[in-house]
């Protein structure tokens, strides 16, 4: 029987499902199943615990069984307990909150947790636009900015497991307060609602749309995120010696608007000791990205068990 494992993906809006399938050389999995409920986290963490459990029941009875289940949460949790410290985009008590073992145990097999962020990273590196790189930084670009680190195909966590938060560097020393409590953080600068805010407009796809028409205060405000994007990935290439990087999230359905200003903006900070070849592309695996990398993240942990 083929290794079968499944991802849950936790977002504020959307639980993301998505089931993947070994390959016969033991090298590219292949998405199986792919599916989308709404979260309904107005009415708590049971409720979305519930759904979650629901959601993998479901799941199994389709196209089980599996070897694990990798859970993506937008957010920090604890790696020991399973617990989640902090889900900024859900409602309700979430803090201290078991969420892992419960799912393990609901749905009768091991379980893991990943960041959403590190998810996209682990999916897109492995199987979508970022595979075969030798070193693929991954980025997203939305309500807040998440990152991830791929080295030799194998995601780099860190001492404490939770390295690559791409979004929370300091790009401007005396920029705004960020949300994690640093000031100038590039997400700080370079997020969704900020470009929008500095656009005047509703949201950050709003003001790419307002740039392409020559708005001069949408310009401006596309091009001062791009421009701290650029001093974030060329501080990350420089250090970490990155060949790709991979961006998706919804500001990417914007497409060559973001990604055109930003090779430009990369451009003047690479210099011959940072990098000769750094090659931007867009995410290819879509929407479900975070639910494939979180099956992903179950297919590791099920290969270290086996070890
Ligand atoms: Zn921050």
């Amino acid at each position: 029987m083929t290794k079968r494992y499944l991802g849950l993906d936790l977002g504020g809006t959307y639980i993301k499902i998505a089931v993947i399938e070994e390959a016969p050389d033991g090298v590219r999995p292949t998405v199986v199943y792919s599916d989308k409920v709404r979260t309904g986290g107005a009415a708590g963490p049971e409720h979305v615990l519930d759904r979650l459990i629901a959601q993998g029941l479901k799941a199994f009875d389709l196209h089980g069984p599996f070897v694990g289940v990798g859970i993506g949460v937008p957010g920090l949790f604890d790696q020991a307990t399973g617990s989640i410290e902090l889900l900024p985009n859900l409602p309700g008590p979430w803090e201290g909150f078991l969420l892992r073992d419960p799912i393990g145990d609901g749905l009768g097999m091991p379980a893991t947790m990943i960041n959403d962020a590190r998810a996209f990273t682990l999916a897109e590196g492995t199987v979508g636009a970022g595979r075969g790189a030798s070193v693929m930084l991954g980025v997203t670009l939305g309500t807040g900015i998440g990152g991830g680190i791929m080295i030799d195909g194998k995601l780099h966590l860190g001492a404490f497991g939770f390295a690559g938060e791409f979004g929370h560097q300091t790009v401007d020393p005396t920029g705004p307060i960020c949300g994690c409590g640093n000031r100038g953080c590039l997400e700080a600068v370079a997020k969704g609602s900020t470009i929008a805010a500095a656009a005047g407009v509703k949201n950050a796809e709003a003001a790419y749309a307002a740039a392409a028409a020559g708005d001069q205060g949408a310009i401006e405000a596309t091009e001062s995120a791009a421009f701290f994007m650029a001093i974030a990935i060329a501080n990350v290439v420089t250090v970490v010696g990155v060949d790709t990087v991979v961006l998706g999230g919804g500001i990417m359905s914007a497409g060559d608007q973001v990604l055109q200003p930003l090779e430009a903006a990369l451009a003047k900070r690479l210099t011959l000791v940072s990098a000769q070849e750094v090659t931007l592309v867009k995410a290819a695996l879509g929407g479900h990205a975070g639910a494939i990398g979180a099956a992903l993240a179950a297919r590791v942990a099920g290969q270290t068990r086996s070890r």
